[in-house]
């Protein structure tokens, strides 16, 4: 085969979209995406693709210029998907039209007294946030959502309808990406990049795990949690934030009963710490609904769904959405891993190295927000100057240190905050007369030593500390505090030392 001007390593939401908007924008351009077809532990195919940009407000989005530019994003890419929808169903074929009908529009947002302070501050950061944009939104009476019929003592207290956000099935959407590159002239290569292959100085193409090689002009690294394996061999260390894997499992479900009709729009609970929204997804075009997801974040990939956030994911959607459910049959159990940079920000761009260009680290709303994130690679690809990268995106350039938005006593402060609501969530359960004091303290021991371990300034997401560095349950997880400190007197060294957050 010959070079491609373009070579995309990764075959998800965001290889496919990059590549389908490189051609639409330059027809000539000689694309080829690489990934294996089965797609193990990738995001897209376990996600719920919610089209969520209020949905996912927390109470951090307006503390720090790079979230602000993260809402942005992802409020863009709220506008641009009707249209990426129709290009879709033009180009995808029946794929496409498959698409279209698995499209549902509204978002329900339920807050509960079984969520912690955490998702209360979401709610109303989220609420807030809508107001202020002008987004259509109303708070509603919880006994008028249709298919909301949960158990007595989960009912929610308080409901806001996002008129706008739905979701599309993802699954579906990665066959039209697939369908729409393939009409477009994409090459798709089945198959796994084992490493670059870098010239004198910049990165001229791919090595396959047979060995052979993909010439390109450039390489977009799109490979998801999969990406810092393959970038770490070719640029120095702690230049970029490393990936963690934030593996999420989620499942597709009949419902027996018909006594009440099930959900016909999106039904989940504000981002909760340490974790994500749970969602209740109707799938109207197979009769399906998806329920999602856990999130379970590590510095190593792990294989496949836990048992323990499983179990927690099933009862908490049954108990606080749909009791029904519990009679459901399982039709698919799934997993796949958030690619999640250390600092939780995306890395899009290029970086110091030529040929090299990141479009990953979309944490877990990368399915909505590829169309916009599809046109800032597809203008820096192409270096027109009608079509100038989004200078919105600048904050994600992959080659920086990393962001924070807390200081570090917030960091300490806000991960006993975070801990404390998940160990409620997960089942904790004190005497009445008690309230959480010993546990807070018992947590702040524990952070303040890991926070020794990893050194000076350094700060980390709350919701990255519980349970891997917390509660370590194997060696690796051990191990996982020592790489992230490595990596961290890395990035000092490379960077600098980190500002102060802004
Ligand atoms: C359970 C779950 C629920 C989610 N829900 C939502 C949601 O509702 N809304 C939303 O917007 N986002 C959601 N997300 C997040 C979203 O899925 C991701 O942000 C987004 O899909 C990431 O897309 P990607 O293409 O970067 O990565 P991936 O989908 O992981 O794709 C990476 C691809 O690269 C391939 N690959 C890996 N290594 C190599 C290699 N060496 N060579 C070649 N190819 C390789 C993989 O096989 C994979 O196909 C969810 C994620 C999960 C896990």
């Amino acid at each position: 085969m010959g070079s491609a001007d373009v070579l995309v390593i990764g075959n998800g939401a965001l290889g496919l979209s990059v590549a389908v908007e490189v051609v639409r924008q330059a027809p000539e351009t000689r694309v080829t995406v690489v990934g294996p077809p089965q797609r193990p532990m990738a995001a897209t195919p376990a996600a719920g693709a919610m089209l969520n940009c209020f949905g996912e407000v927390t109470r951090y989005t307006a503390r720090h210029p790079a979230a602000r530019a993260r809402f942005a994003l992802a409020r863009r890419a709220l506008d641009a998907w009707p249209n990426w929808l129709d290009m879709l169903v033009d180009t995808a074929g029946s794929a496409g039209k498959a698409l279209r009908d698995s499209h549902v529009e509204g978002t329900f947002v339920l807050y509960g007294g079984r969520s912690g302070l955490v998702a209360g501050d979401n709610f109303r950061a989220m609420r807030d946030a809508a107001a202020a944009h002008g987004e259509p939104h109303a708070l509603v009476d919880p006994g008028t959502v249709e298919g909301l019929s949960p158990r007595c003592d989960a009912r929610p207290l308080q409901v806001l309808h996002l008129e706008r956000e739905g979701c599309v099935d993802a699954r579906t959407a990665l066959t039209a990406l697939e369908a729409a590159a393939r009409q477009m002239g994409v090459h798709l290569v089945p198959g796994t990049v084992r490493d670059l292959v870098t010239g004198a100085s910049s990165v001229t193409g791919a090595r396959l795990e047979d060995g052979s090689v993909l010439p390109a002009g450039t390489v977009v690294l799109a490979a998801g949690a999969a990406s810092s394996r393959l970038a770490d061999t070719v640029l120095p260390p702690g230049a970029v934030p490393p990936l963690l894997h934030g593996t999420g499992v989620s499942l597709l479900v009949t419902r027996t009963t018909t006594s009440l009709p099930g959900t016909r729009h999106v039904l989940r609970t504000p981002n909760r710490a340490a974790t994500c929204g749970m969602h209740l997804v109707p799938l109207p075009q197979t009769g399906q609904y998806y329920i999602g997801a856990t999130n379970l974040i590590t510095t190593t990939p792990i294989t496949g769904p836990e048992l323990g956030s499983t179990h927690s994911l099933m009862r908490g959607v049954c108990e606080q959405f749909d009791h029904d459910l519990a009679f459901g049959r399982i039709q698919r159990l799934m997993s796949g891993a958030r690619p999640i940079p250390l600092d939780c920000f995306p890395l899009l761009g290029p970086c110091s190295l030529p040929g090299l260009v990141f479009a990953t680290g979309t944490y877990r709303d990368g399915f909505h927000c590829s169309p916009v994130i599809a046109r800032h690679l597809a203008a820096a690809l192409l270096c027109a100057s009608d079509r100038d990268p989004d200078p919105d995106l600048a904050p994600f350039t992959p080659e920086r240190r990393p962001i924070q938005v807390l200081t570090p006593q917030e960091a300490i402060s806000d991960t006993i905050e975070h801990t404390v609501d998940t160990l409620g969530e997960q089942g904790m359960n004190l005497p009445f007369w008690l309230d959480c004091t010993p546990v807070e303290q018992w947590v702040r021991r524990r952070v303040e030593e890991l926070y020794e371990e990893l050194g000076d300034g350094a700060v980390l997401a709350p919701e990255l500390i519980y349970p891997q560095f917390l509660a370590p349950r194997s060696t690796d997880d051990t191990r996982a505090l020592a790489r992230v400190a490595e990596y961290l007197r890395a990035a000092q060294a490379h960077h600098g030392t980190a500002s102060p957050p802004g």
